[in-house]
């Protein structure tokens, strides 16, 4: 007598569970109000299973200690660990990955949908990179869009043949800012409140992030209503803080090379004082 297959019909007893389906896409609730989806990483350094650190926003500079995403919900331990299966899964497996997630993208409920890439974490690598730009190539009816602080690389990368369903936008704050010409590339600001993105007249993403998929040269968003890092932020903007340590940094640089340059000519000198000295006609004179 053959076994009927597990599929012909209902147990007597008990419910059948279906295995819920794994998406590799979440939403997070704003995100799902706007009917888009979202592919998270961790924010900045993440301690990988193995116990090393990995840096996932190479670029990050001052919004690294305002980054709300190394903050509240996404430190819950779920939500890392989601976030750093997702991470694991790339280092790993990339390929596998890949073909996971253009299989995915062909399901009914993201065509004609949007995806943003990384509401935390960035492209930490060439490579990586050019995976999503193979996924983009493959999934035409999905638009992707994201906010990034890798210039350099986006540069090299992107720029000179953008996938027709990317939309991505450079983000201040970070260490590559010095690289962005303000009046030419589309970018994102993050204001101290919404009075601020309005004085500066930047489009705000308040009502929609899909704002930052569109053509729109500036973006700005008040920062995250979360306290400690309001404070820490005070009435700059990413940009503006980013420019602060920028100069900071240059005058630290330009203090140490006149200190490095003055003690060169001290040693370049002071063999030829010594030497005088020595000197049995000087010393005779
Ligand atoms: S690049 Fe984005 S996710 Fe990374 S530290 Fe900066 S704000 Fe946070």
């Amino acid at each position: 007598m053959p076994i009927a297959p597990a599929c012909s019909g209902f147990p007597r007893k008990g419910r059948v569970v279906m295995a819920a389906r794994k998406w590799l896409l979440t939403q997070n609730s704003q995100l799902r109000k706007l009917g888009v989806f979202n592919w998270p990483l961790p924010a900045a350094e993440v301690k990988m299973p193995n116990g090393r650190f990995m840096n996932v926003c190479p670029s990050a500079g001052a919004c690294r200690d305002l980054c709300y995403a190394r903050t509240g919900t996404y430190r819950f331990a779920n939500v890392l660990a989601a976030h750093t299966r997702n991470l694991m899964y790339i280092l790993e497996r990339p390929q596998e990955w890949a073909a996971e997630m253009k299989e995915e993208l062909k399901h009914k409920r993201y065509q004609g949908k949007f995806v943003r890439l990384h509401d935390s974490g960035d492209f930490f690598s060439a490579d990586y990179l050019k995976l999503w730009l193979d996924i983009m190539q493959e999934s035409p009816d999905v638009i992707f869009y994201t906010y990034t602080k890798e210039v350099s690389l986006f540069r090299e990368i992107v720029e000179p043949d953008v996938p027709a369903n990317f939309r991505f936008r450079y983000s201040l704050g970070g260490r590559e800012d010095r690289l962005l010409d303000l009046t030419r590339d589309r970018h994102a600001e993050v204001f101290p409140d919404e009075d601020a993105v309005a004085a500066a007249a930047y489009e705000t993403n308040s009502e929609s992030d899909l704002v930052a998929a569109s053509d729109s040269l500036r973006v700005g968003m008040p920062a995250n209503p979360i306290r400690h890092l309001q404070r820490l932020q005070g009435r700059e903007t990413f940009g503006e803080i980013q420019r602060r340590q920028d100069t900071a940094r240059a005058e630290r640089l330009e203090r140490a090379r006149a200190k490095a340059a003055a003690s060169t000519t001290a040693a370049a000198v002071e063999p030829v004082a010594s030497k005088a000295t020595d000197d049995p006609v000087l010393l005779a004179s």
